[in-house]
């Protein structure tokens, strides 16, 4: 009997193509739910954030071998229940990182030119022009922290706007060639020039509150925050208070600590743009995550 794939989350088609081209059976679950046989007879799970991985979840699981996770994080997978289980568990770096640079990038126009007052005044019927004076970022600095993936697509487009990047990422290989037109500085100098800050790094303990009350309050008073990477690299409380004492002047969100829920005081906050973590999804992004999802898959369950 070939080999079953079931999908609990959505995931672009992409992925059900090259299982079915390979020959295995896959069973698209992700809108109504799998049911108990089927979470049973299945060797492959496919998820994304959505479903969790529980302990409980995977012991539905009698013929699970492996589960992909379209995107890069694992914190909806119980990883020491799928060891316990000797379930193997895919992941797929990279993919959305043109993606989220270009959300962060999409952030910088919009806090410049006030999207934010401006979509809503006009909503409201009020003629706000007077209220919406903006400036261009040709030529205003973009502090990148965490030049990886993302960061490097980022500061590339910085630059090709015209803008002056200023770039820190302390693991940085010294021989690596940093992103083009980009200066590599230290922390303190790129939060005290910057106009824009953006952070492009993982959440770790070493990047909790990265941006703090010290860092917020050593960086212009004209400068604008946005954490495109993951909630509580800014800390949001530290945020707030920056804002509503004038040390920074707007910040634009797409991750929150507690995600899916919303934290009133953030995203009501008139100085902040706020967006339900959606960096990661476009079409395309979508499609490459899916691809190599699929790629992993079928090499996996070919050799299973
Ligand atoms: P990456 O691993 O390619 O790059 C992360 C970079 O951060 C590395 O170069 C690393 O050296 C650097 N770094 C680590 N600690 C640092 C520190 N203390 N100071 C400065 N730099 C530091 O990751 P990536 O693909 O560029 O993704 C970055 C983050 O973006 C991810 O970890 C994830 O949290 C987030 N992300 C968000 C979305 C979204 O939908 N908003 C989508 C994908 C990824």
């Amino acid at each position: 009997m070939s080999r079953t794939a079931l999908i609990l989350d959505p995931v672009s088609s992409v992925l059900a193509e090259k299982l079915e081209a390979a020959g295995f059976r896959v069973l698209d679950r992700s809108a109504d739910g799998a049911s108990e046989a089927e979470y049973a007879e299945s060797d492959a799970w496919i998820v994304r954030s959505r479903t969790k991985v529980t302990a409980d979840l995977m012991a539905k699981g009698k013929t699970l071998r492996v589960i992909g996770r379209a995107g890069a994080g694992t914190d909806n997978i119980d990883k020491d229940a799928a060891a316990e289980r000797s379930v193997d568990v895919l992941t797929v770096p990279g993919g959305n990182e043109v993606a989220v640079a270009e959300l962060a990038l999409a952030f910088v126009f919009a806090l410049a030119r006030k999207f934010g007052s401006g979509l809503q005044s006009t909503r409201d019927g009020v003629w706000a022009k007077s209220k919406l004076m903006g400036f261009e970022v040709t030529g205003e600095t973009l502090g990148v922290i965490g030049l990886g993936r993302i960061g490097r697509q980022l500061a590339e487009r910085g630059h090709a706007l015209g803008m002056k990047v200023l770039g820190f990422d302390p693991y940085l290989p010294a021989d690596a060639t940093p992103p083009a037109g980009t200066q590599i500085v230290s922390m303190d100098e790129l939060l005290s020039k910057s106009r824009f800050v953006s952070v492009h790094v993982p959440l770790s303990e070493e990047t909790r509150g990265l941006l703090g009350t010290d860092q917020l309050r050593s960086m212009r008073k004209d400068a604008f925050v946005i954490n495109c990477s993951r909630g509580g690299i800014v800390d949001e409380s530290a945020l707030v208070r920056a804002l509503d004492d004038g040390e920074i002047s707007g910040a634009a969100l797409d991750v929150f600590v507690g995600e899916p829920e919303l934290p009133k005081t953030l995203v009501s906050h008139p100085s902040i743009l706020a967006m339900p973590h959606i960096g990661g999804s476009t079409v395309q992004a979508q499609e490459k995550i899916a691809a190599r999802l699929g790629d992993s898959l079928v090499e996996f369950l070919s050799k299973a």
